[in-house]
């Protein structure tokens, strides 16, 4: 029996493909290698299509006995969303739509899905809970939270069990070296950073320096893309023995200011990496901390690289021998 993961060629879908291989388990990949690597897939099967291509989902689960999905698939840039909402509605929304239904065809009622702290928009209290507001302050939040509550009625009505997970700022690398964040084109903040130290650009561009925190700049609680990667395998487990719908925040509940990533990747580099402070980007609360209080007692997960210096070292490990990405 295979897990299915769609937008395995991604950046926490490689990473996680990977984790499942470690784990002895079969992996189809499906993913339609807009934003993904083909070389990312370090093994498996790797079929490329569109989730939205009806025919192609239903040979993949004919071709491929499928026993539980893992769903990265989807357009993931806040900026973006906030000025092509009709692209992230159609991608993201439509999408797992067509992927639902497909697994219902096919008799797959297990599925991990790829959340996202965007889905809260400004948060009630910090640290953010679970049981919290829900109110995206921008559009890929929204189709998240579409997306979520899709799961959550495809349950009701056909016993489709979802764990999502909804993770806070990815970063880092691989230990092995042979898999990392490369996306184009690349709007995060640490990769960005760390283009600085390799002078692909001449500084980093801080958006808002008036936001509500200390030092005026936003807050984000950066998580090592390993542990996330552990985290789908946790939820996966739950599923596959019996457990019910679940929701989960992953990040490690504290918070740094862009200053303060931008400074910690001065001393990871040794590079000056210049700034410039310009106009606040559409849609960003200003803190997100997430309590993973529930992952934590429920899951079992402990997050194995907690610390921002150690996670932005391994992305800088992963930019530093990879300047172009897969491409070089
Ligand atoms: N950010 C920034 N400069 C950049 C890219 C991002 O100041 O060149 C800020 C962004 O406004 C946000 C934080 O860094 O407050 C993290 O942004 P990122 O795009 O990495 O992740 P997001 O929080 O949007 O998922």
């Amino acid at each position: 029996m295979a897990i299915l993961v769609t937008g395995g060629a991604g950046y926490i879908g490689s990473h996680t493909v990977a984790e499942l291989l470690a784990r002895g388990k079969e992996v189809v990949v499906v993913d339609n290698l807009q934003q993904g690597h083909r070389e990312a897939v370090i093994g498996g099967t790797l079929e490329v299509g569109d989730l939205r291509d009806a025919d192609f989902m239903a040979e993949v689960f004919r071709k491929h006995k499928v026993e539980a999905v893992i769903h990265f698939a989807a357009s993931s840039l806040v900026g973006v969303s906030m000025k092509e909402p009709g692209e992230y509605y159609h991608n993201n929304v439509y999408g797992t739509l067509c992927l639902l239904e497909a697994m219902h065809k096919a008799g797959v009622n297990n599925i991990v899905f790829s959340s996202t702290a965007a889905t809260y928009g400004e948060p009630e209290q910090v640290p953010i809970k679970e049981t919290d507001r829900t109110q995206p302050t921008n559009t890929y939040g929204e189709t998240k939270l579409a997306m979520e509550r899709m799961m959550h009625w495809y349950d009701v009505a056909h016993g489709v069990k979802y764990v999502s997970l909804r993770y806070f700022n990815a970063a880092g690398a691989h230990a092995s070296g042979r898999i990392g964040e490369d996306h184009s084109p690349e709007t995060h903040l640490i990769p960005l950073v760390l283009q600085v130290a390799l002078g692909q650009r001449e500084q980093i561009s801080i958006f808002g320096g008036d936001y509500a925190t200390p030092d005026g700049t936003c807050v984000r609680d950066y998580i090592h893309v390993s542990d996330l990667a552990d985290a789908h395998l946790r939820a996966l487990g739950r599923l596959l023995d019996g457990g019910e719908s679940a929701v989960y925040n992953l990040g490690n509940g504290r918070g740094f200011s862009v200053r303060e990533v931008i400074e910690v990747a001065r001393e990871v580099t040794g590079h000056p990496i210049p700034s410039v402070l310009l106009d606040r980007r559409g849609g960003d609360p200003a803190v997100l901390v997430a309590s993973a209080d529930r992952a934590r007692t429920e899951l079992g997960w402990i997050p194995q690289q907690p610390e921002l210096r150690d996670i932005i070292a391994s992305a800088w490990q992963w930019h530093s021998a990879h300047p172009h990405g897969y491409r070089g």
